[in-house]
């Protein structure tokens, strides 16, 4: 007998991918131009030209070392060169002791569940969320608590929060900017959530984590800060990727910030190069570490997703649909028409308008629209909405 919950998981795709397949074969069939593909968060601008010229010098390294495995939690000096970035930027004290080398915000995220969680634990996470997260809490047999937002600003609700924090509570899984509400927490409810999380670690004797998913920092507008929350909360786990910063998802690169003032920071740190050691990750991408050395702080065109975002929700408002409006990330989160959000991206499919519901992402009746698309997509598009909301009215 196979494992039922692997072969359950594999046997049907997401939602996000059947929705993406579904245009792939309206593309064959009546041209890319006319199919609006917003299902995937694959990022539309390319990488920076400093990953071509960091590739290409480090192809001239000699192949023994530039393709070896690196140590488990990652090339040393590129560990250095990630703590000193961070240090600069959101005045931290780290080293090289502090980073974990993984790849990307997938293993990261995955890495740290199953470092501090056992059977039976709890974790908990603010709809609406990246849906892999119920994969990883999932299959360590523990359980994914999901806390609705608060709304219409879709920040976090804390009362409803603390409702659900109890002793079994390992972790809580916190992601600004939001995939795929687009929203960036503030500072002031971000402070409340650190002083909520010393509270109940103080009352239960053992420390509530914090486990902050970033791969969506650096895309920010209108000069929207995130705060850095190692320097509100101590008990912080990091997990970063330069999937979306760099436009790197296929290279699979990024890291954890392990902190050394988390209570445990001597039992979690191992715990964690355990969990990778477990799940198989043997280290992160060598090549690429290098790379994220070299462009540390470097971005691609974000401007470019600033503008789709203007376009699309300036034209969807126009057309009346109602918008959380994005402070960050390249996802418009948009009140599907009707109840049923799956049916209202069946209608909206007539239209070659791929849309993903919300369902799964743990809040019903709205639809996600991801921008990270060619802004022609966005122009061509409007008739196909209009379409669609003519036929509600
Ligand atoms: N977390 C969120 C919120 C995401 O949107 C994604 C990818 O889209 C990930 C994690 C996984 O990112 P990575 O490609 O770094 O594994």
């Amino acid at each position: 007998m196979i494992s039922q919950e692997c072969y359950e998981l594999g046997s049907k795709s997401s939602i996000i991918r059947e929705i993406f397949s579904f245009g792939l074969q309206r593309k064959a069939e009546v041209g890319a131009d006319r199919v609006y593909d917003f299902s995937l968060g694959n990022p539309s601008i390319p990488a920076p030209d400093s990953v071509k010229r960091a590739v290409l010098r480090l192809m001239e390294e000699p192949a023994e070392t530039i393709h070896a495995y690196s140590p488990a939690p990652g090339d040393g000096k590129v560990r250095g060169i990630i703590a000193d970035s961070l240090n600069r930027r959101f005045g931290e004290s780290f080293t090289a002791e502090n980073i974990f080398m993984t790849c990307g915000a997938a293993a990261s995220i995955s890495i740290c569940i199953k470092a501090l969680g056992n059977p039976g634990d709890e974790f908990i996470t603010f709809a609406p969320f990246f849906p892999e997260y119920r994969c990883w809490v999932e299959g360590i047999g523990a359980e994914l608590k999901v806390v609705q937002p608060h709304l219409p600003d879709f920040q976090i609700d804390m009362k409803a929060l603390e409702g659900m924090i109890t002793p079994k509570t390992k972790g809580i899984i916190v992601n600004s900017p939001n995939n795929p509400s687009g929203v960036v927490y503030t500072a002031e409810s971000l402070r409340e959530l650190a002083g909520l999380l010393r509270r109940k670690s103080q009352e239960y004797g053992e420390p509530v984590y914090l486990i902050s998913d970033e791969p969506y920092r650096e895309i920010v507008y209108d000069g929207v800060e995130v705060p850095y929350l190692t320097n509100d909360y101590d008990d912080t786990l990091v997990c970063y990727s330069y999937s979306k910063s760099l436009s790197l998802p296929g290279e699979r690169i990024g890291y954890i910030v392990i902190p050394s003032r988390l209570k445990d920071y001597k039992k979690v740190f191992p715990a964690i190069a355990g969990a990778a050691r477990v799940l198989g990750y043997v280290c992160a991408p060598a090549l690429f570490q290098q790379v994220a050395a070299e462009c540390v702080e470097d971005t691609g065109d974000i401007s470019a997703y600033q503008q789709n975002r203007d376009l699309l929700m300036g034209g969807l408002e126009g057309l009346g649909y109602e918008c959380v409006p994005p402070q960050g990330a390249f996802y418009l989160f948009v009140k599907a028409l009707e109840e049923d959000a799956y049916a209202f991206c069946e209608r909206a499919k007539k239209y070659d308008l791929l849309l993903v519901p919300s369902d799964d992402f743990g809040c019903p009746g709205y639809v996600r629209i991801a921008y990270c698309v060619a802004e022609e997509t966005i122009v061509h598009s409007m008739p196909a909405f209009r379409k669609l909301m003519a036929e509600y009215r």
